[in-house]
């Protein structure tokens, strides 16, 4: 196990030497979280076909003295292990977690947003090409979360939404928290190419109205293989290491 432990870190994410598994083997940095995490589970996902991610939190300073609290800068990574469990159905891992802030002196503009002032947040910020990029916001005005559809692996492509744009949850609840992580897959299954389905039941809900806000609950969790063929086919997807 340790072997394998060490060689997955080594391959896989880059990293040796003195390793905490929590932090540079699932990339968790923010503090405890009510998941119960299974190393052997997670260097089998990893070490899969697989895609990277870089999250950003907009409008974070160090020691929480910005627009996020501790509990709001842990969602993301409570999101980013539920995407897993949901993604792990279709056999899409998610690899490295890059994670960037934005001090509040730079988000001016980005406390709260529309659809456009998504893209524009995604067009004057990139994380390395190596992986989606997904912002963190306090507020979003007009859905839950925005994401091209198809997204580009291009980050300095302009004139288009090149990440997810994702609303904090307003309450730290276990079940608030678990729908970030449904919401996040959502998005990112946007930009992976997945259009909405039919059914509240699918990670990719469903729009009705034909708004193109599609609507998800805490039972939308399941995934098809088709729909994982088409996540596979993004030019994010990497390899088995
Ligand atoms: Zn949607």
């Amino acid at each position: 196990m340790k072997t394998s432990l060490r060689a997955t870190a080594a391959s896989c994410l880059g990293v040796s030497g003195k390793l905490s598994v929590r932090r540079d083997v699932f990339g968790y940095i923010w503090g405890p979280m009510d998941r119960r995490l299974s190393v052997k589970t997670h260097l089998q996902r990893i070490r899969g076909t697989a895609f990277n991610l870089c999250v950003f939190l907009v409008g974070h300073d160090p020691g929480f003295g910005g627009w996020f609290d501790q509990d709001e800068a842990r969602q993301p990574q409570h999101a980013i292990d539920v995407m897993r469990e949901l993604y792990a159905q279709v056999g899409v891992g998610v690899r490295k977690i890059y994670w960037r802030y934005i001090p509040v002196a730079e988000a001016t503009g980005y406390f709260s947003l529309d659809g456009a002032e998504a893209t524009d947040l995604t067009e004057d910020f990139s994380g390395p090409n190596d992986g989606l990029d997904v912002f963190y916001v306090q507020l979003i005005t007009d859905a839950g979360g925005w994401s091209k559809r198809n997204g580009s692996c291009d980050k300095n492509k302009t004139g288009e939404r090149t990440g997810s744009v994702i609303e904090v949850q307003g309450s730290n609840s276990t079940a608030s928290l678990n729908f970030g992580g449904i919401l996040l897959a959502h998005e990112v299954g946007h930009y992976l190419g997945l259009a909405h389905a039919d059914t509240i039941t699918n990670v990719m809900g469903s729009d009705t109205d034909g708004d193109g806000i599609g609507t998800i609950n805490s039972t939308s969790v399941n995934l098809t293989t088709s729909q994982g063929n088409t996540m596979k086919g993004h030019c994010s997807i990497k390899s088995a290491c």
